[in-house]
């Protein structure tokens, strides 16, 4: 209790920026050492096909363990990573962890259809003038295929720096890497520009999942962006189905991927060992989830 009481003194003696100021230069300065200690992790997210039922691979997402806080989430750290301009270096790593692990799991589970592993690439990433160069170099050591690694990119950022990106993303596409726009739906997007990009999926913001239990009129949206990616020839995948009646109504509108935690929340590395170990027992890539919808 005194020490509750100690804190809350603390809290009003220091000025709240000062005291934010001071955190975030501790987070700062951790954060640069955590890739040498080793303190970052992958965890993976099942995407799955809802026409075959099947895992198609995995969304990696990055974890930061923190020796005293214990995890930490991205949503905290990648704006400061971003800040810092380390997200470069992060972000490089989290590319070449994820390739290297998919080529590991395809030698030791050589499911007939290779899986695949989707990347979220950051603005300061992809603003690298050798961002190209990079990626290329990634999918020779790791020795996957192009057509294994995708990369998630927000339309902010596409739309942000058109030009540069455009002939980026046409530059990945000739080598065979798929792009998604992540999060799509919440950031602006010039359906002009949307039409000319190379982009293979529309991943559907969970925001737009979560609310159609709730709001019978976001049904009408979601099948909106969903006719709109036809059209422009994508794949779509909605991001965040946890209950079976979105399950079921999202399965309805045609969407092609789901990503969700009614199928399963991201997975440390030897889940998805246990994981990819029983599939292939079955001989088949098919995910059962009849345990959650009904
Ligand atoms: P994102 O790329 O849109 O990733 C999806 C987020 O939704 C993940 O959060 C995932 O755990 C969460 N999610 C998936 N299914 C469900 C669900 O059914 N319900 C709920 N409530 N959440 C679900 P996470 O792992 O905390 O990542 C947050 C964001 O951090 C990511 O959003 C992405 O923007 C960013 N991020 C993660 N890893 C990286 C990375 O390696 N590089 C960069 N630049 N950003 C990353
Ligand atoms: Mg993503
Ligand atoms: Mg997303
Ligand atoms: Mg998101």
């Amino acid at each position: 209790h005194a020490k509750q009481q100690g804190k809350a003194q603390y809290a009003i003696f220091k000025p709240i920026m000062h005291t934010q100021a001071l955190e975030r230069l501790e987070v700062e300065s951790s954060l640069r050492k955590a890739l040498e200690k080793q303190e970052f992790y992958l965890y993976y997210q099942p995407i799955i096909s809802f026409k075959t039922s099947q895992l198609i691979g995995f969304e990696a997402l990055l974890r930061w363990h923190h020796p005293t806080q214990g995890w930490i989430s991205p949503a905290t750290f990648i704006p400061i990573a971003e800040e810092t301009g380390l997200i470069v270096s992060l972000g490089q790593w989290v590319l070449q962890e994820a390739c290297h692990q998919i080529s590991i799991w395809q030698s030791h589970f050589p499911f007939s259809e290779p899986l695949k592993v989707s990347v979220n690439i950051s603005s300061f990433q992809l603003n690298q003038m050798d961002f190209v160069e990079q990626v290329k170099k990634v999918l020779e050591e790791s020795k996957i295929k192009a057509s294994q690694l995708n990369l998630e990119i927000t339309e902010t950022v596409i739309m942000n720096n058109i030009e540069s990106t455009s002939f980026k993303l046409q530059c990945l596409q000739k080598l065979g890497v798929k792009i998604s726009i992540d999060d799509f739906g919440t950031g602006y997007s010039s359906l002009n520009y949307l039409q000319q990009l190379p982009i293979d999926i529309l991943k559907i913001d969970r925001s737009f999942v979560r609310r159609l239990e709730s709001n019978p009129s976001e049904f009408q949206i979601i099948e909106a962006i969903i006719k709109l990616g036809n059209i422009l020839g994508m794949e779509t995948l909605a991001e965040g189905i946890e209950t079976s009646e979105q399950y079921n109504l999202i399965q309805s509108l045609g969407v092609d991927y789901a990503q969700g935690f009614i199928f399963s929340k991201p997975l440390n590395k030897s889940l998805v060992e246990q994981t990819l170990y029983s599939l292939f027992q079955s001989s088949s890539l098919t995910w059962n989830f009849n345990d959650y919808v009904n």
